[in-house]
């Protein structure tokens, strides 16, 4: 089952991933068009939490700074510690995969954020939170793997604290045009070999998810394409496992992980046809 296939992924893949790559395990944020230099990325990827957090204006206010967080799907915790220590929030991770709840456990105890960055392995459809717990509902490339995405975006939307941002930033397929009934079917096979590779249910669009924010009352809907300035990253994912270290590691990592690795020029071709989408969402729940 879906599950369990992106637990696997994520359980074999993620020491690769951040032997190169480090603890973020997202795109970067690149100026659209500027050439992307090679020691860029590390801070391409912080960017992109900051555009994040700017898009949702999301306060620096001592006073209304969040303090409560919760990163759905949330990797080894590279959000999560960055978020508690830019505000001093405490933070809790969700992930399905056992290994990358332990190694973002381990990395906070390392950076001496044991008391602030918490991880467990749990459903983001059935978050462990009662209501209404956090002023910051964070969710930075998971939303991708939500089978239901209107019960996925009930879920940040019942976890958050009346008056609490909501950030999703996620890959979407492109708005359909008035006329379409769905997407051209050379473009969902394309989707489909990428779903396959990477344990993604079928997308939406980022109108679909302003839709179903709209549906839940969700206030202050906002939401962009950033699919230029991501236009870096995938190229730059190919270079580093096309290096010596990125080869035999992939080679030693496992067959779940190589076919990950086979499929991003798939990523790439669905940029370049404008099928896919990097979107951001960002809404605010009422008082
Ligand atoms: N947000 C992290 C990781 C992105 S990778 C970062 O930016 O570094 C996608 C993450 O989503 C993985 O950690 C995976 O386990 C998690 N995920 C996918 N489906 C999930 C679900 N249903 N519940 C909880 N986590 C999920």
């Amino acid at each position: 089952e879906l599950g369990k296939g992106i637990a696997e992924f994520y359980d074999e893949s993620s020491d690769l991933w951040e032997s190169i790559w480090g603890d973020h395990m997202h795109h970067g944020f690149y100026d659209a068009g500027a050439p992307a230099t090679i020691t860029g990325h590390r801070a391409a990827q912080i960017r992109m939490v900051e555009e994040a957090l700017r898009f949702a204006a999301v306060t620096d206010d001592p006073l209304k700074k969040p303090k409560r967080i919760v990163d759905v799907g949330c990797g080894i915790g590279g959000s999560s510690r960055y978020l508690a220590k830019k505000y001093g929030a405490k933070c809790e991770g969700i992930t399905l995969s056992p290994v990358q709840a332990k190694r973002a456990q381990a990395l906070a105890v390392a950076e001496g954020l044991q008391d602030q960055a918490s991880f467990q392995v749990a459903d983001a459809l059935k978050q462990p939170f009662p209501d209404g717990q956090f002023d910051l509902v964070w969710s930075m490339e998971s939303g991708e793997h939500m089978p239901d995405k209107t019960k996925f975006v009930g879920e940040l939307a019942r976890v958050a604290a009346p008056g609490a941002t909501i950030i999703i930033v996620t890959w979407c397929h492109r708005d359909l045009s008035p006329s379409e009934e769905s997407l051209q079917p050379n473009e969902l096979n394309l989707l489909k070999k990428i779903c396959n590779a990477y344990y993604l249910p079928a997308w939406c669009s980022a109108s679909d998810y302003v839709k179903i924010a709209q549906s839940l009352s969700l206030e202050d809907i906002k939401t962009a394409d950033w699919s230029e300035n991501v236009a870096p990253f995938w190229p730059a994912v190919i270079r580093s496992a096309l290096t010596w270290q990125g080869f035999t590691s992939l080679l030693r990592s496992g067959w779940k992980t190589i076919k990950g690795a086979l499929a991003m020029p798939l990523m790439i071709q669905g940029y370049n046809k404008k099928l896919i989408k990097f979107a951001i969402i960002a809404c605010r729940k009422p008082m």
